[in-house]
């Protein structure tokens, strides 16, 4: 509807007409779409929103602070491939929120972030509103994409423009402002439907060139220490039989990436998980399917990949950009997983040959020798308990209910956890993705519980989980069926450092000694363990997981078990010149 339209209308609505308003609209053009969940927190402008949305069957899940609420709906994204929903206030609380859709953007996660703002009028006149903001200027260089409705009659459009800049071509994550004026804008009911869109086809299928296909062939053909290496990408694709037939027809070994794990289980005998080293190293065509050649794999170069132009890379991936971002890649096949490798397996020649018997072998050898070195360790039935001892605990656990989904975070806990538990299932291993953030854990938790109603063990360093552990009052709240272990050892990293000033002041790496995250979740009426030993933790989470009561372990770790940053410890500068 034209402008002049919606103030006639505004000012002197037809007393017989029916109306509908903003707030209205905005819950119907999202449960048209399919969307119904909304993750969030209430308050000035949206209040009565999230309010109506509950009335009207949509299922509203109220957080305690908006990032929480913010990865909530970026994980609901990856696990559904529908664009999460966010809500938040404005200013504050949206500025809280954008962590989410940024680090969604940075993951490919599909979500949208909709936040309440200030006037416009006043805002682009910087004459002092309140919470006033620019939001949208701000939220465009960290999002995917970012929108704004001024018009009641426009936010069809809006909602539509959004769903479709998250969920087509690389997934990311979207912002959608709607300044408070919008949800009392009052027009006629009918040509409100009207204006809303029901989207068609989301996210195309992107088929890859014919031509593109086969050179990716010839290559992956040439072969004779092939790798193929799952990202991500490839477990948010759903292409989930494609992905086993390839491999197997193939007979590849294959390297999934953390959040990959469980697209086949890490027990299959092609999986070189264990032997990761020795692929990276010495394999010679390597078969990249939804993964980057991020830090994560050292950017595809350096000593992780052994002699300098040893490689050959094919790439699957959704974005033509990120061909060659790292190293050149001799056979790039754009488009989505599932139609890629499915036009793979149709070119591919019934007899395809097997991959060579004395680099697979090698594989095996290498990953036995693995296994068994870690084998001990993970038995150390201890207390305190090291990391690896507890985590052998855990490794059970998942083995024993491959449906769970689990949730991991922290430094050492995260690094080893990653190596330790094995996965069975596809989209089971929700972390911290490629910026490594802390701080995801309650919000993906949470949303794995909604978006599955699957069990939920979250297991959280001490401190990642100080980062969102006020959710737990909201896991109590919907009485959600999440399991969250913490591992305790005093401090991040370690418990054990000392001010090197001498001061009375804590070293600035430890928490309070001796501290019982056990006694939060029972403030709210949920179960709280503390544990000592990998027996009694097993026992505590099967208990958890079987009553399906909101539960959170406290396992006491050794404060010295853990090392700087992890695995990642190369990252972090340390000064040559610090006094000890
Ligand atoms: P990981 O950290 O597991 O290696 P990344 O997030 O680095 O995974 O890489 C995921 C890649 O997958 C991104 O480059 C993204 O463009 C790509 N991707 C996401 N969805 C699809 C899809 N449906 N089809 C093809 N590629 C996809
Ligand atoms: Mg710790």
């Amino acid at each position: 509807m034209a402008e002049a339209a919606v103030k006639a209308k505004e000012a002197a609505p037809d007393a017989q007409a029916e109306l509908t308003d903003g707030f209205h609209l905005v819950i119907d053009a999202l449960k048209l779409n399919g969307i119904n969940t909304i993750y969030g927190v209430p308050g000035i402008p949206i209040t009565d929103l999230g309010r109506m949305a509950q009335a009207a069957g949509m299922r509203v899940i109220s957080f305690r602070h908006e990032q929480n609420a913010g990865n909530a709906a970026a994980i609901a994204g990856f696990l559904t491939k529908k664009p999460g929903v966010c809500l938040t206030v404005s200013a504050p609380g949206f500025l809280n929120g954008l962590t989410a859709p940024a680090n969604a953007t940075t993951n490919c996660f599909p979500m949208i972030m909709v936040s309440g703002s200030s006037e416009r009028e006043v805002v682009d006149l910087q004459q002092g509103d309140y919470e006033e903001m620019d939001q949208l200027a701000v939220a465009k260089p960290l999002c995917k994409a970012a929108f704004r409705v001024l018009h009641a009659a426009d936010i069809g459009i809006g909602v539509a423009r959004a769903i479709r800049a998250a969920v087509s071509g690389r997934p990311g994550g979207v912002y959608l402002d709607l300044p408070a004026k919008l949800f009392a804008q009052v027009i006629d009911a009918a040509a409100g439907q009207k204006s809303l869109v029901k989207v068609i086809d989301a996210a195309p299928a992107q088929m890859p060139a014919p031509a593109a296909v086969k050179r990716a062939l010839e290559v992956l053909k040439s072969a004779k220490r092939p790798l193929i290496i799952l990202g991500k990408g490839a477990a948010y694709a759903q292409a989930d039989d494609a992905i086993r037939t390839f491999v197997e027809k193939t007979g590849m070994p294959f390297l999934p990436m953390s959040m990959a794990k469980g697209l086949l289980p890490d027990t299959h005998p092609q999986c070189a998980g264990a032997a990761r080293s020795t692929v990276l190293k010495d394999s010679d065509v390597v078969m990249l399917v939804g993964a980057r050649l991020n830090w994560l794999l050292s950017h595809g170069k350096g000593k992780t990949w052994g002699e300098p132009g040893s490689k050959k890379f094919v790439q699957i991936d959704i974005d033509p950009k990120e061909m060659d971002s790292n190293v050149g890649i001799v056979a790039p096949l754009v488009g989505d997983i599932g139609s890629c490798l499915t036009a793979l397996l149709e070119a591919m020649d019934s007899k395809w040959p097997a991959a060579p018997a004395d680099w697979t072998g090698a594989i095996n050898t290498k990953r036995e020798e693995n296994v068994s070195k870690m084998a001990s360790r993970l038995m150390k039935n201890t207390a305190p308990m090291d990391f690896h001892g507890a985590l052998g605990a855990l490794r059970t656990v998942i083995k024993e209910r491959p449906d769970a989904i689990l949730v991991n975070e922290g430094a050492n806990t995260l690094d080893l956890a990653r190596g330790v538990i094995d996965m069975y299932k596809p989209r089971k291993r929700l972390d911290v993705g490629t910026w490594g953030v802390m701080g995801i854990g309650m919000g993906f938790a949470i949303a794995a519980a909604i978006e599955t109603g699957k069990p939920v063990l979250a297991v959280e360093g001490d401190s990642a989980f100080g980062f969102s552990g006020m959710e737990v009052e909201t896991i109590c709240r919907y009485g959600l069926p999440v399991c969250i272990v913490v591992f305790n050892n005093d401090g991040i990293y370690r418990g054990t450092d000392v001010n090197a000033g001498g001061g009375s002041d804590p070293a600035t790496t430890v928490f309070v000694k001796g501290s019982r995250y056990d006694k939060v979740i029972e403030a709210f009426g949920g179960i709280g363990v503390n544990v000592t030993t990998p027996d009694e933790l097993k026992r505590a989470v099967d208990a958890a997981m079987d009553s399906g009561k909101p539960t959170l372990i406290n396992a006491v770790i050794d404060p010295a078990a853990g090392s700087e940053s992890g695995r990642i410890g190369n990252l972090n500068p340390q000064s040559v010149l610090r006094k000890k």
